[in-house]
């Protein structure tokens, strides 16, 4: 496990080395002698824990720690002040401002060292409930809350920097026959196999396989275009092919299957915009332009298609061509040469 990483805050540098000294085999230490530099040291840093002075010439330790409550990175960064004020009213508007704790000067040394692991316990926990609250408990991929989130800000992120992006949709062809003949139990074993078979054929760090719901699982794939994406898409069933699960009671193979439908947003969709292009720009500005909704709503009716067609295969449809007239086509991976 990495050492935790804390961060030093005090104008007498004299008071620094002590508590330097008193920490050393505890964490990663870091210092700064000025709230001005302590805002730079930690944005970059991103400490688990910070030791702050309350009493600095210029940006005051309270004023500190108010500039890092802006900062989103370090929001939650736990807060101990250190303060030769032991008056309660003084701790006290500290606490209600959120801060973690109260070290009083001069300092003992086994009082900050227990001070400081108790709060480094508590980060570590809140930090392990925030993963969990991400985390499908029955896949242990990502699940539809951390989807969501992950799905908005890529969206925003592809406009932003005119990157492609794409999405997507799995799910398990008769299931419902599957939990029937061999029970919920291994239908659940199922999912769980079919999750790590899914990740596996993801293979930048960028990809996030979640669990949408139920037997669905949704794969966004950001500054991915159409080919990319089919490809995936393609190393996806051919992955879950080769689990070779029984289904015995399976209307069209003998093993689980999934149908998959994908969507995607590149420069080939109707709707992009080119951000070197005025008229692009201002189309979009007309509110001419897609949504992250339209690229589930387009993967949604390309998997169904999919399922129409028989299941076990992959359909596309372009995020630009949600209105019902436009049919998904097949997938093929050789699309993948077409505009190389
Ligand atoms: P299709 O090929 O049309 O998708 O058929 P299906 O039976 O998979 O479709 P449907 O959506 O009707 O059924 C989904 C079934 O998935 C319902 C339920 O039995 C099963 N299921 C959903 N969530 C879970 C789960 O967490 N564990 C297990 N074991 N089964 C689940
Ligand atoms: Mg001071
Ligand atoms: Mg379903
Ligand atoms: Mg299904």
């Amino acid at each position: 496990m990495s050492k935790d990483k804390i961060l030093l805050v005090d104008d007498d540098p004299g008071s620094i080395r002590l508590l330097g000294r008193i920490l050393a085999d505890v964490g990663d230490l870091r210092f700064a002698t000025s709230g001005e530099d302590a805002l730079g040291v930690a944005k970059e840093f991103l400490p688990d824990l910070m030791l702050l002075d309350a009493e600095m010439p210029g940006m005051s330790g309270f004023q500190l720690f108010d500039a890092l409550r802006a900062v989103p990175a370090l929001a939650d960064v736990p807060v101990i002040f250190v303060t030769s004020h032991s008056e309660p009213e003084f701790e006290v508007a500290g606490f209600e401002l959120g801060a973690a704790d109260f070290i009083a000067k001069p300092v003992s040394a086994p009082l900050v060292l227990a001070r400081v692991k108790t709060q480094l316990r508590a980060k570590h926990l809140s930090d392990e409930l925030r993963r969990i609250a991400k985390i499908d408990a029955l896949t242990g991929v990502a699940n539809r809350r951390r989807f969501d989130e992950s799905l908005e800000r890529e969206w925003r992120r592809a406009h932003r920097k005119g990157d492609a992006i794409a999405l997507l949709f799995i799910d398990v062809d008769h299931f419902k026959l599957f939990n029937d003949h061999h029970g919920h139990p291994a239908g659940d074993a199922c999912l769980r196999s079919l999750a790590e078979a899914m990740a596996g054929a993801c293979l930048r760090p960028a990809d996030l396989v979640a669990r949408y719901g139920g037997e669905e699982f949704a794969v966004l794939l950001p500054q991915t275009p159409r080919s990319g994406a089919e490809h995936v898409a393609h190393r996806l069933l051919d992955a879950v092919d080769a689990l070779g699960i029984r289904h015995s009671a399976s209307p069209s193979a003998g093993h689980v299957t999934v149908s998959v439908g994908i969507s995607c947003y590149d420069t080939d969709s109707a709707c992009w915009v080119d951000a070197a292009s005025s008229e692009s720009r201002f189309l979009a500005d007309l509110g001419l332009r897609c949504s992250a909704s339209d690229l589930v709503h387009a993967a949604d009716r390309a998997l169904y298609a999919a399922k129409r067609s028989g299941r076990a295969q992959a359909k596309f449809l372009d995020v630009a061509d949600t209105d019902s007239a436009v049919a998904a086509r097949d997938a093929s991976p050789a699309r993948r040469h077409r505009r190389a």
